[in-house]
């Protein structure tokens, strides 16, 4: 298995291939990798002639210095995992340097309002940092297709316009979100739940099922009452925010209307870990 750190290496090795006529399937991750992750790497292996992995904690998309210093580094036991899938699987996982050089800015980008909704609201910044830091591997990667997860379904959006905004010709395919037997939504911060918390954080998806359940029968003002008194004593989960949100520009309703497409949005504090999830309501 190839791993590569530096920017000119991979370069070089995915543009022989190309010559060669071969097709580059790419998924950018931030490693710790688990089912989800994998999930897309074997969508990637179906799909393309050749998987491309990046493997990099991106600093300037956390918008808190604690969340980046603990997020789960685990390059060794990734490395060990893809190579399970496939030895032809080429990781590249380079340092912040090699990425932005000495100045690790972002690019303020518009993406037409959705970055300023939800994720984007409560973590100023992050999608430009997501934005800016695709931008690069894009075109160090220069891949044929990239795959994203539902689980950010923002981000799978925001993707979507950046290859628009800036010309790229990566097709941009989302997939389903993966999930634990309990309904967690797998993700790398879940490494870093205590027990109680691991008990406790069923509750997200359980909540956003029932929600489904009851969108033909409940108006949007009953159901986000609804959802908040489900977080309101709970000792281990706080919500920090539940919005239903039209797919096509995500901004959050409090009225349905017909032929349009809705999603429910949650993210939930289990003591510092930030938990994300969401689901296709109509
Ligand atoms: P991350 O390492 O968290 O940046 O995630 C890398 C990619 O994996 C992103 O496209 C995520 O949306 C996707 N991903 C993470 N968790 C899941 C999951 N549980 N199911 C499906 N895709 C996921």
């Amino acid at each position: 298995m190839q791993v590569h750190e530096k920017r000119l290496d991979i370069k070089h090795n995915v543009a022989t291939l190309k010559k060669q006529g071969k097709t580059i399937g790419f998924v950018p991750t931030m490693g710790a990798l688990h089912q989800g992750h994998l999930a897309l790497v074997e969508r990637a292996i179906q799909e393309n002639d050749v998987a491309v992995v990046s493997i990099f904690v991106n600093p300037t998309q956390f918008n808190n210095s604690e969340d980046l210093v603990n997020y789960p580094r685990t390059l060794e036991a990734d490395v060990e995992l893809l190579s399970k899938l496939s030895e032809d699987i080429i990781v590249f996982a380079p340092s912040p340097v090699e990425v932005y050089g000495d100045h690790m800015n972002s690019i303020s980008y518009d993406f037409g309002g959705i970055e300023n909704e939800m994720e984007g609201k409560y973590r100023p910044g992050h999608f430009d940092g997501v934005g800016t830091v695709l931008k690069h591997f894009f075109t160090i990667v220069s891949p044929t297709r990239a795959y994203f997860g539902e689980k950010d379904f923002q981000q799978l959006q925001i993707v979507k316009k950046l290859v628009e905004i800036e010309k790229m010709t990566v097709e941009i395919i989302g997939c389903p979100i993966f999930r634990e037997a309990s309904g967690l939504a797998l993700s790398s911060r879940n490494k870093r739940l205590n027990k109680d918390q691991l008990q406790a954080s069923p509750l997200i998806y359980k909540v956003l099922k029932r929600v489904h359940k009851d969108f033909g029968i409940k108006n949007v003002i009953e159901l986000n009452e609804w959802v908040s008194q489900q977080f309101e004593n709970n000792k281990e989960l706080e919500l920090e925010y539940f919005e239903i949100a039209k797919v096509s520009d995500l901004r959050s309703i409090t009225q349905k209307q017909n032929d349009t497409k809705y999603r429910a949005f949650i993210a939930v504090f289990a003591g510092k870990i930030r938990l994300i999830d969401n689901i296709a309501l109509n």
